[in-house]
């Protein structure tokens, strides 16, 4: 999931179970933080750990509305007690703020009791599925390796029963991204009207961190420029930057965006809302956006997991970004700390010279760091590997994008831009 940046404050994202989850998603980044704790570990957040949260996180929050954002792995594990306990802690620190939560669930554990309890206290739900049937079923299997897709489809179906808010979020990797349209089509067929695409960009571990059990390599440290390789090297198939086989293509990526965006300023403006096209519009209105990664500094997004631990990011859960643990710690304090700071800078301060010369760097700023770990033409390090994707995609989409900034700062309507195409 792209992390949200508050516009107000700071945002935190819960983690009640880590990385626990009941599929086994071949791309996940997070699944392998299980083995970051002890064997035997429960993961699952104490009673004690979910009250200091809500409290500290309520109090460290300026703003009217304090976001609640819960993740995993996945979070209904849980189970239903856990969040009633919540929104009832939530109820008792409001203190005149208010509440809005947000549940980023697989959907396969959801029937009717979930339905009427989101409902109810108004969550926000985003589900994963990566497009029809067989397009969702190469990466996302359960643990078992069966089709998910029948049980995802049945959870979206009780969340529509029930009338709660939820928006579909699609990993886009090398399986699916060829199907741009036949994802699109599927998705506004069984009633998503908020969709979000993810790249999946992974890098194979080196030698020392497949020895302790990663699976996936460990970020570029932010500003350490000797992880960066030439865009050449980056391949499927040989050293020395190999990806992960389920890692989009950059280029391909730039592609699907283009084929989504084509059928969407055509046909569905205003009716169906694509996240990533409304942070580039946000870009073109010259508004702040409301995703980290295009944003031209990070750092106010920080992951409590299960056991009160507080980290920089979801992409940096290790050791070293550990700020601090919400059992004892304001987490205003650990996101306003020197390191995390610094953290966040390192995002504009390392952009290579490329981004700063960059047509689209008022909307791109260099996307995730996590992601910028190959050389630019000239031998520079610390482009992102989507960069070619990115360049084509907002290329692609500026003289749309202009004709709806210009409508929208007229006070006109999005949607007419629909009749010019
Ligand atoms: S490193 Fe920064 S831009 Fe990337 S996901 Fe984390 S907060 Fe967002
Ligand atoms: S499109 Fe490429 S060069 Fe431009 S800001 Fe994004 S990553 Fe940098």
């Amino acid at each position: 999931m792209t992390s949200t940046t508050s516009l107000t404050g700071i945002h935190l994202m819960a983690k009640p179970v880590g990385a626990l989850c009941n599929l086994d998603c071949g791309y996940c980044f997070y699944l392998e933080k299980e083995s970051q704790y002890p064997a035997r570990h429960r993961f699952r957040m104490q009673d004690d750990v979910l009250e200091a949260y809500v409290r500290r996180y309520i109090a460290s929050v300026h703003a009217p509305v304090v976001e609640f954002t819960w993740q995993g792995g996945e979070p209904t594990l849980i189970g239903l007690d856990f969040f009633e306990r919540a929104v009832a802690l939530q109820r008792l620190h409001a203190g005149g703020k208010r509440i809005a939560n947000t549940l980023q669930t697989n959907g396969t554990l959801i029937d009717d009791r979930w339905g009427e309890f989101l409902a109810r206290e108004k969550f926000l739900v985003g589900v994963s599925l990566d497009g029809p049937r067989e397009l969702n079923d190469v990466a996302r299997p359960d643990k078992q390796g069966r089709s998910s897709y029948d049980d995802v489809l049945r959870g979206m179906a009780v969340l529509a029963s029930h009338g709660v808010d939820f928006n579909v979020l699609v990993t886009v990797s090398s399986a699916n991204v060829d199907h741009p349209l036949e994802i699109y089509r599927h998705l506004k067929a069984v009633g998503a009207q908020f969709i979000q695409f993810n790249p999946v960009v992974e890098r194979e571990p080196v030698a020392a961190e497949a020895a302790i059990g990663l699976h996936f390599a460990v970020p570029p440290s932010l500003g350490k420029a000797s992880l960066s390789v030439p865009a050449r090297a980056v391949t499927n198939d040989a050293a020395p930057v190999r990806v992960t086989p389920h890692t989009v293509p950059s280029v391909a990526y730039g592609d699907f965006l283009n084929a989504v965006f084509d059928e969407w300023v055509r046909a569905d403006v205003g009716t169906v809302h694509v996240m990533n096209f409304e942070w580039a519009l946000a870009s073109w209105c010259q508004l702040p956006t409301s995703a980290c990664i295009f944003s031209p500094r990070c750092g106010k997004a920080g992951i409590v997991e299960h056991d009160g631990s507080v980290y920089s990011c979801d992409h940096f859960m290790y050791p070293e970004y550990k700020l601090g643990n919400i059992a004892t710690d304001d987490p205003a304090r650990l996101l306003d700390s020197p390191a995390q700071r610094a953290f966040g800078a390192a995002k504009e301060t390392t952009l290579p010279g490329d981004c700063l010369r960059c047509d689209f760097r008022f909307a791109c700023n260099g996307e995730c760091p996590k992601n910028r770990f190959i050389e630019t033409a000239d031998g520079e390090p610390g482009l992102n590997y989507l960069c070619a994707g990115y360049k084509k995609y907002f290329n692609h989409i500026t003289p749309a994008m202009n004709r709806i900034a210009a409508l929208v700062s007229a006070g006109r309507s999005a949607a007419e831009v629909m009749r010019q195409h």
